[in-house]
C-alpha cells in the first residue's frame, strides 16, 4: 500500500495540479476547512444543537440518531445496554430520550470503535453506571494520546472513566436483558478497532462505521484503516445477514442488505476507477480532476466527506 500523508499534502502540489480551487480545497481537512474551526469541532458544534431522534426498531431494541454516531438502546429488567455513546454536549438530550424509552438505569456500553463521535460519551455513560467493553484496539486509542490525520486532530488520552473495563481481541458474547449479542472484531477496516455488534433474537446488526448509509464514510488510515478494509467488512457483513436484517450503520438512516449492497458497490467502482488512475501515473490532484466518483456524487457527496476527499483517501491506499 502506498500510503499518502493527508496532512502534508502541500499547498503547491495543489495549486499546481488542481482543476479547480474548489476542487483542490476539498483535498484535506486542512485545506477543506482553512477558513473555518476542522472537522472535530463541526461535528461536535452540530451534536450540540442536533435534536436527539428515537427510532423504535425491534423488539426492545431502539436507535438515538443526532449526537456523533448512532446509538443503539437494548432496554429491559436488567438494565439499559447502549451502543456507542455519542458526543458530551449531548448528554442532556440523550438521557430525556433514554428516560422516554424506558426508566432503568444504564449498566452497559459496548464501543463499534474507538473514534470520538463514538466514545467521547464514555465518560459520563459510565459514571451513570454503565460498565464498558470494546476491542483492545479501542482501550489502547482512548488509553493514549492518539493523532488523526485525516481530521487533523491530535486526542489526548481519554478520562480513566472512559476505558472500557473489558477489552476482547476476536469475539465476546454476552447475554443482557432475555438477548444474546455477539460482538465480533473485522480485523482492520474503518480503524483497527471496528467490531460488529449482532442481537440474535431480533436479528439486528450494528455495524458501527463499516457503513456510512448514504454517504461517502471517512476512512482512518492513522489507526489502521483503509479503503481495501473497509470494502472487506462491508463483504462480512453482507455474508452474515439477510434480506430481513435490521442494519445499524455508524451514521446516516437504519438500513438492510439492499442498502448496504448498493454501498459496497459504490466502494469498489470508486476504488477501481481510483486505482486504475493512479496506475497510470495520475498525481492526486490529476486524480481529483478525473472526477472518479461522479456517478456516485448525488447521492454520496453531500456531507462532511466531499467528493474530492472520498477520492484522496481511497488514493491513499490504492
Ligand atoms: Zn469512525
Amino acid at each position: 500500500m502506498n500510503n499518502v500523508d493527508l496532512s502534508i499534502l502541500s499547498r503547491r502540489e495543489f495549486i499546481a495540479g488542481a482543476a479547480s480551487a474548489a476542487a483542490a480545497a476539498a483535498f484535506t481537512p486542512r485545506l477543506l476547512f482553512a477558513e473555518s474551526k476542522g472537522i472535530v469541532p463541526t461535528m461536535i458544534d452540530d451534536a450540540a444543537s442536533a435534536t436527539i431522534k428515537t427510532h423504535p426498531l425491534r423488539r426492545n431494541i431502539s436507535v438515538l440518531e443526532g449526537s456523533g454516531g448512532n446509538i443503539g438502546v437494548l432496554t429491559g429488567k436488567d438494565g439499559k445496554l447502549l451502543v456507542d455513546s455519542g458526543f458530551t454536549v449531548s448528554k442532556a438530550r440523550i438521557l430525556e430520550a433514554l428516560n422516554s424509552l424506558s426508566s432503568e438505569p444504564i449498566v452497559q456500553l459496548l464501543n463499534t470503535h474507538w473514534h470520538t463521535d463514538h466514545t467521547d460519551g464514555n465518560a459520563w455513560v459510565h459514571a451513570a453506571g454503565a460498565k464498558i467493553t470494546a476491542h483492545v484496539n479501542t482501550k489502547k486509542h482512548l488509553s493514549t494520546s492518539t493523532r488523526v490525520e485525516g481530521w487533523d486532530w491530535t486526542f489526548p488520552p481519554a478520562p480513566a472513566g472512559a476505558i472500557p473495563a473489558v477489552a476482547f481481541d476476536d469475539e465476546h458474547r454476552l447475554q443482557h436483558n432475555a438477548t444474546n449479542i455477539r460482538l465480533k472484531y473485522y480485523g482492520p477496516a474503518h480503524t483497527d478497532s471496528d467490531v460488529s455488534l449482532v442481537f440474535e433474537e431480533a436479528d439486528i446488526i450494528h455495524v458501527g462505521d463499516t457503513w456510512w448509509n448514504g454517504i461517502y464514510p471517512f476512512i482512518d488510515y492513522s489507526t489502521g484503516g483503509s479503503i481495501d478494509g473497509t470494502i472487506r467488512a462491508t463483504e462480512q457483513n453482507l455474508h452474515v445477514i439477510t434480506d430481513k436484517t435490521i442494519v445499524i450503520p455508524g451514521h446516516g438512516p437504519i438500513g438492510d442488505k439492499a442498502g448496504l449492497t448498493e454501498f459496497r458497490d459504490m466502494l469498489g467502482t470508486i476504488r477501481n476507477n481510483v486505482a486504475m488512475l493512479k496506475k497510470q501515473g495520475k498525481s492526486l490532484s490529476e486524480t481529483v480532476a478525473a472526477k472518479p466518483t461522479t456517478a456516485y456524487d448525488a447521492k454520496y457527496g453531500h456531507f462532511l466527506i466531499t467528493p474530492a476527499f472520498f477520492t484522496a483517501l481511497v488514493y491513499s491506499g490504492v
